[in-house]
């Protein structure tokens, strides 16, 4: 039987109860029952069913009033019309999970609109009951209030107008700045990743500005490099410096701040502030403090906005710090919804989450604008152990990652690379051919030189061959050493690290030469422009261009060791 109730501010005469119930049913045979209600200030609203109509006037300024608390300007809030809604009622609410009955044709990841302002995403559609996460504060929303759909799934604006802008996981501004125009395209948070035949191969080199990194484990654009550590290991300066690295490189960057502490980030927004790396970055935030469906949604939705960016044909640089939190808020959500539990209380498709999340990365065949979206997850380890659920699932999603270690950190080798560990799978396709030569033999000298360093260390006489193998092996990892915010460009790196292959530093003592090299990369990049532009065309560094590189090498530490020794 259909459930007809009637809501009216003001007494209703029987013909005007009548013309408004018409519609819906047989009457008087129906039944049906009226109510007064004041506070609707004027107008009515009629129930039936799962169905609402409010035509009264407290909703119409309710209306207006969200308008103008968004930011949109007084001479464009549009007035509310009133039309029929689906609605459900609040039936129970559990640590950001809202309960509700009705909402029958509610969609999956469909925006749900309480009564109360507050918002909230379908996640769990039951026969009697939808599931839905809150996006906003769970104490606004009681027992009992009814809901409504929007009949939108989850979406961001993107495209240029979210360029320079800070913004929650549904794209709305955290900035203070002004509002996001209507006109901005949108995307939804979820979208199929791009299949086969719609990608081409990653062979064009992304540059972090590490040495370590562009010279060892290269990154290409539409590639998925892990960054994976311990706390406070470096993860985010690395992410933080290769963003600032892009700049005029042309090249769009997202940062996707997951459940950290709003001071880290805002010491994070400011420092691209200040160095000018908001010009072509856009930071998306779901802070600790919010609910854990921003959390879990803020990841998609930074990647939403990099795809816009990417189907316009221009490469763009993701970065998800990190991934651990983005778990644990979808366990936080499964267990309220009663998934069952799995290995160390994940849900089972927790997998699932981080794979469609980081397929959606790629570089884009010619014929769809040739873009490409490269993706740099990060991963927090617990003592160091890869192989927990989360750390192997993500590395097995990624095509190679970047570990590393508290250990090397302390020792202050930093960035704190264990080069034994880290890969990248596809990088060596994308590295330009001038450092792959360079880099080649990097690997297994900096291996033996391990190797030999824990065997030197019970004292024995060395041989000749053991001691230049050490020598070299101690330099080279001074050379690989960098401070954050110090990167370093693709020909530079090669520049000294030739040096460092042929053993030219040998006559620093390893102290010496980190001031050294401070004080020589300075000066290659105030005289030595035209040797740096050899080597960025170049396809190897020949024995000519090496004896120049060499000549000027041995001016410049002569004069600096007499320098030094003056002062
Ligand atoms: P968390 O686990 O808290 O997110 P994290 O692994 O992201 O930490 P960072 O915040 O990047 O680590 O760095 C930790 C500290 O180490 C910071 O104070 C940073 O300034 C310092 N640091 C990181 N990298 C370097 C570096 N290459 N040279 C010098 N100091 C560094
Ligand atoms: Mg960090």
């Amino acid at each position: 039987m259909t459930s007809i109730q009637l809501i009216s501010a003001k007494p209703l005469a029987e013909t005007e109860i009548k013309e408004i119930l018409a519609p819906h049913g047989d009457f008087p045979a129906t039944e049906y029952s009226v109510k007064l209600d004041p506070e609707l200030l004027d107008g009515y609203v009629l129930f039936v069913d799962n169905r609402r109509l409010d035509t009264s006037l407290r909703r119409k300024l309710a209306e207006i009033e969200k308008q103008l608390k968004a930011g949109i300007p007084t001479e464009q809030v549009v007035p509310y019309k009133p039309e029929v809604e689906e609605i459900g009622q609040v039936i129970r609410t559990s640590d950001g999970i809202v309960f509700s009955n009705g909402l029958d044709h509610v969609m999956n990841n469909e925006i749900v609109i309480f009564d109360s302002g507050v918002e909230g995403v379908s996640m769990d559609l039951g026969p009697s009951e939808t599931g839905i996460m809150l996006l906003g504060s769970e104490s606004a929303v009681r027992s009992g209030e009814y809901c409504r759909r929007s009949y939108r799934t989850a979406q961001v604006p993107c495209g240029d107008a979210m360029i320079g802008r800070v913004v929650d996981a549904l794209g709305r501004p955290l900035d203070n700045g002004p509002s996001i125009p209507d006109y901005a395209p949108r995307r939804d948070l979820e979208t199929a990743a791009p299949s086969v035949t719609q990608r081409q191969q990653v062979n064009e080199p992304i540059y972090t500005g590490f040495t370590a990194i562009d010279a060892m484990i290269p990154i290409g654009k539409g590639q998925r490099e892990l960054i994976i550590g311990d706390r406070q290991t470096g993860k985010t300066t690395i992410a933080r410096d290769m963003i600032a690295n892009q700049k005029g490189k042309n090249v769009q960057c997202i940062y996707v701040a997951v459940g950290q502490k709003m001071s880290t980030i805002s010491t994070l927004v400011q420092f691209f502030r200040e160095i000018g790396a908001m010009e072509y970055t856009t930071v998306v935030v779901a802070s600790a403090s919010e609910s854990a469906a921003a959390v879990y949604l803020a990841p998609y939705a930074g990647c939403a906005i990099a795809e816009g960016f990417m189907e316009q044909g221009r490469d763009v640089l993701v970065i998800y710090d990190d991934l651990s939190k983005h778990a644990q808020a979808y366990r936080a959500l499964s267990l309220l919804l009663r998934r069952p539990p799995g290995r160390e209380a994940y849900p089972g498709d927790v997998f699932y989450i981080h794979s469609r999340l980081l397929e959606r990365s790629a570089r884009l065949a010619e014929e769809l604008g040739g873009g490409s979206m490269t993706a740099i997850p990060i991963v927090e380890t617990q003592a160091g152990d890869i192989s927990a659920y989360i750390p192997t699932n993500i590395i097995s999603i990624t095509d190679g990652q970047i570990y590393l270690e508290s250990d090397l950190f302390f020792a202050g080798q930093r960035p704190a690379i264990n080069v034994g560990l880290s890969v990248s799978r596809v990088g060596g396709d994308a590295q330009k051919s001038v450092m792959r030569k360079t880099a080649g033999p990097l690997r297994v000298q900096l291996a033996q030189y391990r190797e030999l360093q824990a065997f030197a260390q019970f004292g024995s006489d060395l041989d000749s061959e053991t001691q230049r193998s050490l020598e070299l092996g101690v330099r080279l990892t001074e050379v690989l050493k960098q401070g954050q915010g110090q990167p370093r460009s693709m020909a530079e790196s090669v520049f000294l690290l030739q040096l460092a292959i042929h053993n030219a530093y040998r006559d620093l003592t390893p102290d010496e030469l980190h001031e050294f090299l401070r004080d020589y990369l300075a000066k290659i990049r105030m005289d030595n422009q035209s040797l740096l532009q050899e080597i960025e065309m170049c396809d190897k560094v020949s024995e000519a261009l090496y004896a120049r590189i060499q000549e000027d090498y041995r001016a410049y530490v002569e004069q600096w060791m007499t320098m030094r020794s003056a002062s």
